[in-house]
């Protein structure tokens, strides 16, 4: 079998187009153009790279962006008076503060000063728990397990009473996408790093979906023929023959899996690509819910 490749970019760039004809609709009906503030904190050039990045599509798809840029030393009132600020902005919709923040700071703290109705990562504590109980709905789901999901939809992957195994507990992927498939009535296997034989246990999954940070861990015999596989890793592996002197690999050997499994998301290409589409999928909504539209 090889497995049906689902393309992240393309995908993405349709929720893109989708936004943008609704944002069109907000401008022109509503007179609201959304509203995204990144809130960086420190020199990491890699959380440069990804502020820039959402910056960048703020732009695409027609969103008003601020950018707030605190120094490596600013302190937890100084961040968290920024935040209070973006709170008060009726022009702002979203507000992301990019992780890691710098030790010294209080991440969760900082987190839970963000408005709910502004919380576009869905990392406030008051999303996360209406995520994790039954019958409740957060107001904004987190965006890289919200793009997992997305991607099985539209490629057509049933999940209501299938075995889906989620490999990895984190706040930010693992345990929110968990909850996500559980919404959905998937059955769950959360695995982490005291599983006892984690491919055994991968074996029943329709589902998989692997978020652990280890290169090609997951291999062919892991997976039940057939299965879907969303491969939400992103490991750099030195490759001399690269002209970074490294490339990206996924969680899941690629090569191998894609003969069993139904269909397989690769890496790059795959998860990487939607979780800024679905950024910009709860910007809208923020703006949408401002402006009474939506509850
Ligand atoms: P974390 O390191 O926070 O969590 C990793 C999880 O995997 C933990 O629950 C850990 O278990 C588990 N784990 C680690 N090693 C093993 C093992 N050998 N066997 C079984 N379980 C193991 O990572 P994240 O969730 O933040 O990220 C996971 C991957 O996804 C990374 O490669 C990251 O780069 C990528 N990522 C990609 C994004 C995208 O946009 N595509 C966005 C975010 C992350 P335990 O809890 O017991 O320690």
């Amino acid at each position: 079998m090889t497995a049906q490749l689902i393309d992240g970019k393309a995908i993405a760039a349709q929720i893109y187009e989708e936004i943008k004809a609704e944002v069109a609709e907000l401008k022109e009906k509503h007179g609201i153009t959304p509203g995204l503030a990144t809130v960086l904190v420190g020199d990491n050039p890699a959380s440069q790279t990804y502020v820039r990045s959402k910056q960048r599509t703020c732009t695409k798809v027609g969103f008003h962006s601020v950018g707030e840029h605190l120094p490596a030393d600013a302190s937890q009132e100084e961040v968290e008076a920024v935040v209070r600020r973006l709170n008060d902005d009726p022009a702002i919709h979203g507000i992301l503060v990019q992780l890691p923040l710098p030790k010294h700071l209080d991440e969760e703290k900082i987190l839970g000063t963000i408005s709910i109705e502004k919380d576009v990562d869905g990392f406030h504590p008051l999303n996360i728990g209406r995520l994790s109980m039954k019958g409740r709905e957060p107001l904004f789901v987190p965006c890289t397990p919200a793009g997992c999901i997305e991607l099985l939809v539209r490629s057509g992957v049933e999940i209501e009473g299938k075995e889906a195994v989620v490999l990895g507990r984190s706040n930010i992927v693992g345990l929110p996408v968990a909850m996500l498939l559980l919404h959905r009535n998937a059955t769950i296997t959360i695995c982490h790093s005291r599983t006892k034989d984690l491919p055994a246990v991968c074996r029943r999954a329709d589902i998989l979906i692997a978020a652990v940070g280890r290169p090609k861990m997951v291999k062919a015999d892991w997976v039940k023929p057939g299965a879907a596989v969303i491969d939400v890793g992103i490991n750099r592996v030195e490759d001399p023959t690269a002209k970074r002197g490294y490339r990206l690999v996924g969680d899941v050997d690629f090569d191998e899996v894609k003969e069993v499994a139904g269909y397989l998301t690769p890496v790059p290409g795959g998860v990487g690509p939607m979780t800024i589409a679905m950024l910009m999928w709860n910007t809208l909504a923020g703006a949408k819910r401002a402006a009474g539209l939506i509850d």
